[in-house]
């Protein structure tokens, strides 16, 4: 223990006494009010992570023990480890054979009595088939999540990505658009749902519908008021971090543009990307490898660098799996995605570009 008259001590009692008040959560309140206000929605629920917001969003709905969540097979293991975590089985579901969005048949066909809820995940700011999957939860009634961890500020059909279906999820994680060091919130119009969500993050010492307070356990999933304070100060320069990646990935995509062997993967119809990413279809042989290379040369991306795996091939999720998906793996051993920081020079990008070139050129060869 320090002395208490120690410099140090004194140091640390007067950040202390600078930072939120951590009884009141009274920046975590003004955090959803501006979010409330940001993104349109009648609620928002501040967590401690974009995992954390899945798996409240799943414990809302009164999903767990005996159920089947269904999810894309192209996902971050993120979206898997919360559908475990509430204790229900993730289905993972085959890619469209164009490689957008989940293919509805087999969405349909693996739609069963313990089938609660569909989680859509918009991986790199991509909504693909959200709306025929909306009709689809609508006319069956499962719930919709949506994973939006990296698909804040995406529009599709004049609509926020996220406020699509019953809960969208996000992460304030460091490198997605909106971020605070590590956090996560969730959007719903559902008021039900938002006071369940509220209750479940806080032990469920705050009342919902039909469960009062102390009648359910919940966790701990709190977002720390200085991190809240944070994310309240980044969400109002937000608009100019959505223009800044979206004109760096159309930066990226021009200085890339006729390459042979990336096919650009063009925005759905109706739908404005946040420009988390830079996204081609690799036509080339052997695409992971070309990934990796890319990787090592100065280039980061998905499957290179991160490792993106179809679900039902990564060795952390492969007992959940069901059968061969083709076209998931397929969709992301091909996938070729490029995000960029708020630090990334147009300089930068630029010699990504010509990195991207030279190695295409190098490995068509
Ligand atoms: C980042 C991310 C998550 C998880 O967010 P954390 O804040 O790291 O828990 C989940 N899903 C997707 C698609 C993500 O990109």
């Amino acid at each position: 223990m320090p002395d208490r008259n120690s410099a140090a001590h004194r140091a640390m009692a007067a950040a202390v006494a600078r930072m939120p008040d951590p009884v009141s959560y009274q920046e975590t309140a003004l955090l959803e009010t501006d979010l409330v206000a940001a993104f349109g929605t009648c609620r928002a629920v501040a967590v401690s992570s974009g995992t954390a917001a899945i798996t409240t969003a799943l414990a809302a709905c009164g999903i767990g023990e005996g159920h089947e969540v269904l999810l894309p097979a192209v996902t971050v293991v993120m979206t898997v480890a919360a559908v475990a975590a509430c204790g229900a089985r993730p289905v993972f579901v085959d890619s469209a054979a164009d490689g957008r969005g989940m293919d509805l048949n087999d969405l349909a066909a693996k739609t069963g009595p313990a089938t609660r809820a569909v989680v859509a995940v918009h991986l790199a700011g991509r909504t693909d088939g959200i709306h025929d999957l909306a009709a689809y939860t609508r006319a069956t009634g499962l719930r919709l999540i949506e994973d939006a961890c990296q698909a804040q500020g995406t529009t599709s059909g004049g609509r926020q990505a996220g406020t699509i279906g019953d809960m969208g999820c996000f992460s304030l994680k460091d490198g997605k658009l909106l971020a605070c060091g590590e956090g996560g919130y969730l959007l719903t119009d559902n008021t039900d749902l938002a006071a369940r969500a509220a209750a479940y993050r806080t032990h469920w010492q705050s009342d919902a519908p039909d469960a009062p307070a102390g009648t359910h356990l919940g966790v701990n999933f709190r977002l720390a008021e200085p991190l809240a304070a944070l994310a309240r100060h980044h969400l109002t320069r937000f608009p100019e971090a959505l223009a800044q990646r979206r004109e760096q990935a159309a930066a990226l995509h021009r200085a890339v543009d006729g390459t042979p062997g990336l096919e650009p993967i063009t925005a759905a119809a109706g739908e404005e990307p946040n420009g988390y990413a830079a996204l081609w279809r690799l036509t080339l042989p052997d695409p992971r490898a070309f990934a990796a290379r890319l990787a090592q040369a100065g280039v980061p991306n998905s499957t290179g660098t991160h490792r993106l795996t179809a679900a039902h091939l990564h060795p952390a999720c492969s007992r959940f799996a069901s059968g061969d998906l083709p076209h998931a793996r397929v969709t992301v051993d091909a996938l070729l995605a490029v995000p960029f920081t708020e630090h990334d020079t147009d300089e930068a990008i630029h010699r990504r570009a010509l990195t991207i070139r030279r190695e295409a050129v190098r490995w068509t060869r």
